[in-house]
């Protein structure tokens, strides 16, 4: 067994001692099989949560209506979830009713893929009841059961799908894909969170092209916000540079600009997938940033606001893009912005106060940003005598 299980094995044993079964589930078997590294251990038990509870004495009710107690345990935490079944699915999206039950199997039965339903127990023995272990060596990813239905009782699984093959590099089995695209409009039934979750999560996959173009091949792309006929646009994307996605940022600029939106537009298309307020900031001047750039336009003062630090994720987009800029003008210039931030003025706003004999107030820091601006560009040495000058004939 791995460290990250070897860890967690005195949970496991807890549980037991006091009669119940308990096993190491999910992502974690998944990645652990596949050598991937781990990052939460996941435990599926037949112990009720109220029985958890008295087994140990640190816990948090994280999700106890569904079955999911957090234990803390030395320095780690650990979700345990008792087996359970789910049934109704009215909406295609969650489940009427939650049902405990005692059997792994029949929870192994409700989970999404084949390649996540796989349990180990404290022995590291593998509990495979759906073949799971054929389709993570034959890379594939497969529903369990009976891939429309298990679509139709909850939609976000098309995405999460997808969302796998970029993060696996692997394959959508043949019946899986066929549902997909049959039941793609089911999508719509979704709360947009959940689909932001899994789009931006595919995109961090190493396979998120191939992830992408099927998101777009098989129809998910059209019930999703302000995708609806922007095919051709996307493709592009799709069809685009490898490089390594990995924040958020990226990600929203990336699709921002292959649909050709900013200002405002791409505000509104970032509210739209209900981006955080920060993201949308950042994606904001990052897209400024690489308009500029594409126009061998390179505004300093942009740079700055943004962080030096972003200028290589902007460089990562034109790469994607294609887009020839020359870095090492980019680099000489940033190289040259003689401070990291405004603390380093060798002026302060009193003594803008004493200089110009104003009161203290908003304008201020108006002034502030003026003369900060102005050291950025190099309009001004950053000395208290030059600044003083300056600041007269603002
Ligand atoms: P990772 O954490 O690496 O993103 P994961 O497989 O752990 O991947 P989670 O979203 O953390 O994914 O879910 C944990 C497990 O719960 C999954 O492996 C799967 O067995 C089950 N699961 C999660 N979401 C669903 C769903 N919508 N339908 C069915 N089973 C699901
Ligand atoms: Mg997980």
């Amino acid at each position: 067994l791995p460290e990250d299980f070897q860890t967690a094995l005195p949970i496991l044993k807890m549980i037991e001692d006091a009669g119940f079964e308990a096993y190491f589930v999910g992502g974690s078997v998944r990645d652990h099989i596949l050598g991937l590294p781990i990052h939460d251990v996941d435990i599926a038990t037949s112990a009720y949560p109220e029985e958890i509870k008295n087994i140990f004495k640190r816990t948090i009710d994280t999700g106890i209506k569904h079955g999911t107690v957090t234990v803390l345990m030395n320095d780690n935490s650990y979700e345990i979830t008792t087996f359970r079944t789910e049934s109704g699915y009215q909406d295609f999206r969650r489940p009427d009713k939650v049902t405990f039950v005692r059997s792994l199997t029949d929870d192994l039965k409700r989970r999404d893929f084949t390649i996540n339903a796989l349990a180990v127990d404290h022995n590291g023995n593998v509990v495979d009841k759906f073949d799971g272990l054929a389709d993570l060596k034959n890379h594939l990813i497969k529903a369990v059961g009976v891939a429309e239905e298990r679509f139709h009782e909850d939609a976000l699984r098309m995405m999460r799908a997808v969302r796998f093959q970029a993060q696996l590099d692997f394959t959508i089995e043949g019946k899986t894909e066929q549902a997909i695209a049959d039941n793609a409009h089911l999508l719509s039934k979704i709360a947009v969170e959940r689909v932001h979750e899994e789009f931006v999560k595919m995109f961090y996959g190493q396979a998120w092209k191939t992830g992408f173009a099927d998101f777009l091949r098989l129809g998910l792309s059209e019930y999703c916000p302000d995708f609806q006929g922007q095919t051709a646009k996307l493709k592009k994307l799709a069809q685009a540079k490898n490089i390594v996605m990995n924040d958020e940022t990226m990600v929203w600029t990336a699709v921002g600009f292959s649909l050709g939106l900013s200002g405002e537009e791409l505000n509104q298309f970032l509210r739209d997938w209900k981006v955080s307020n920060k993201i949308r900031e950042d994606c904001q001047s990052t897209e400024k940033m690489l308009r500029d750039f594409q126009h061998k336009e390179i505004d300093v003062w942009q740079i700055y606001l943004l962080g030096v630090k972003n200028v290589s994720r902007v460089e990562s987009l034109c790469e994607l893009f294609d887009i020839t800029i020359d870095n090492k003008k980019i680099n000489e210039k940033v190289a040259k912005i003689p401070i990291k931030d405004s603390h380093a003025l060798k002026i302060t706003g009193k003594d803008i106060i004493d200089i110009l004999k104003i009161k203290p107030g908003p304008k201020i820091g108006e002034y502030m940003t003026s003369l900060e601006k102005a050291v950025v560009t190099q309009t001004v040495t950053n000395s208290y005598q030059d600044l003083a000058s300056y600041l007269l004939i603002l």
